[in-house]
């Protein structure tokens, strides 16, 4: 073993790892476009954009050099009471991009903190009102991240069992299907008229992704939406994931016609380079925290807000995102995952393969239920790093997520390592 992989067994514990049995991890060293290098020398095609953060390549020369500018000139900053370029840059134009609703920008630190202050803002404007609403609506299945507002309004499962019940509690409705969302909207509507305690509704918005990347439509969605605006209840999209074309748009709410009114990004928002977190809220959220009453005040902040470093690789991936050549990629993978889920839609082995814009899954028979533990993942995975192909199956759910610099070719090799293993199936 290598001193780093022994130094690795001897003093690191990685994230949503069974220690007990986990196989030794792969020591990468480099980054190089849609690939890693390992410390064999094996070239590794990153099929889900390491953790779904990376867009534009490993080590992509344009984000690197300015994120190196940027070290060189001011690395970090406190962020009350002082200012600074990247960050108002970034901000402006984020709220360019989002939904025309959107009108202020916070910052934090990661996909969790960036929900996290979304759930505390929403409960700060009804304190703010002298309404003690702290009821929040959340979708069966969810993921909204590891922190405890996060994990209150994710679903109650294996990854939480231990913190239980330290969890607030959470409505949890049924992802809205064609059959179930008019029960859904009486649902909803009889609590609304029942109960005054709903502040708010937070979703991933078309796609769930630690759920397994479960897609619903955005017309069900709206009118999810449209019925809490009617209600003023506060709406909340977590676009972690979603966020930055991986459905085909600039943002899944792009979709809607009904915007959230307040919105969660992180992952790609850097490129995937360095940690950080937004949520940008609509107007009236905001002025609701603006008052002569100084106990108003949104108390919430991190050491590492608005980080400098962190908002020059934000403002550098924007600069790539903005790029007509960009936008060409996701279209081509797009079309690519679409004839590929055409080619394979009837096959016997699988439950279902869906996809939307960059995000391609294939649910897999086996003879345990869908599920996060089933062990097909661990199959899975290793058939594609034999095939030079990492992936992260959730349970018997294999889905790609790849960097926009992808080429055919490439993706090619991809969808023929998955119809081999789909033809080795018995
Ligand atoms: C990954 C993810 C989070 C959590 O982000 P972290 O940066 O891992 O804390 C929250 N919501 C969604 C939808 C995610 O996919």
């Amino acid at each position: 073993m290598s001193d780093i992989l022994n130094n690795d067994q001897n003093y690191v514990w990685h994230p949503f790892t069974h220690l007990k049995y986990a196989i030794l991890p792969i020591e990468l060293v480099k980054g190089e476009g849609a690939f890693f290098i390992d410390a064999n020398g094996n070239k590794l095609l990153d099929g889900i954009s390491s953790w779904w953060v990376n867009l534009h390549g490993h080590c992509h020369p344009y984000i690197s050099q300015k994120v190196s500018e940027q070290l060189f000139q001011l690395e970090h900053a406190i962020f009350s009471s002082f200012t600074h370029a990247p960050a108002v840059e970034l901000a402006k134009r984020l709220i360019e991009h989002l939904p025309n609703n959107q009108s202020k920008i916070f910052y934090s630190d990661n996909g969790s903190t960036a929900v996290e202050v979304a759930l505390k803002m929403t409960l700060q404007y009804w304190h703010n009102k002298g309404d003690s609403k702290k009821k929040f609506i959340a979708l069966e299945n969810a993921y909204h991240g590891d922190t405890f507002g996060g994990m209150s309004v994710g679903a109650r499962n294996v990854f939480n069992n231990a913190f239980e019940n330290l969890l607030f509690d959470v409505i949890h409705i049924p992802v809205p299907t064609k059959e179930n969302i008019e029960q859904i909207k009486e649902t909803l509507q009889l609590w609304f008229t029942n109960h005054n305690d709903i502040a708010g509704f937070i979703f991933e918005p078309l796609v769930q992704g630690a759920a397994g990347m479960v897609m619903y439509e955005a017309t069900h969605l709206d009118e999810l939406i449209s019925i809490c605006r009617k209600n003023n209840i506060i709406t909340i999209a977590d676009e972690v994931m979603t966020g930055f074309g991986r459905t085909g748009k600039f943002f899944a709410n792009d979709y809607l016609t009904h915007k959230a009114d307040i919105i969660c990004l992180s992952k790609g928002l850097t490129g995937g380079y360095m940690p950080m977190g937004v949520t940008s809220c609509a107007q009236f959220i905001y002025d609701s925290c603006v008052s002569d009453d100084k106990t108003k005040t949104f108390f919430h902040g991190h050491s590492y807000t608005a980080n400098p470093t962190s908002c020059s690789a934000a403002l550098a991936s924007l600069d790539l995102m903005e790029l007509e050549e960009t936008w060409k990629q996701i279209s081509l993978i797009s079309n690519l995952h679409l004839q590929f889920l055409e080619k394979h839609k009837a096959h016997s082995k699988l439950i279902d393969i869906r996809c939307l814009g960059t995000i391609l899954a294939l649910e897999f028979k086996t003879p345990d239920h869908t599920h996060y533990l089933n062990n097909a993942s661990e199959n899975i995975a290793t058939y594609f790093l034999e095939h030079n192909i990492i992936v992260r199956p959730l349970g018997n759910i294999l889905y790609f997520i790849p960097p926009y610099c992808i080429t055919k070719q490439e993706l090619e090799n991809v969808y023929k390592a998955t119809e081999l293993f789909l033809d080795n199936l018995d």
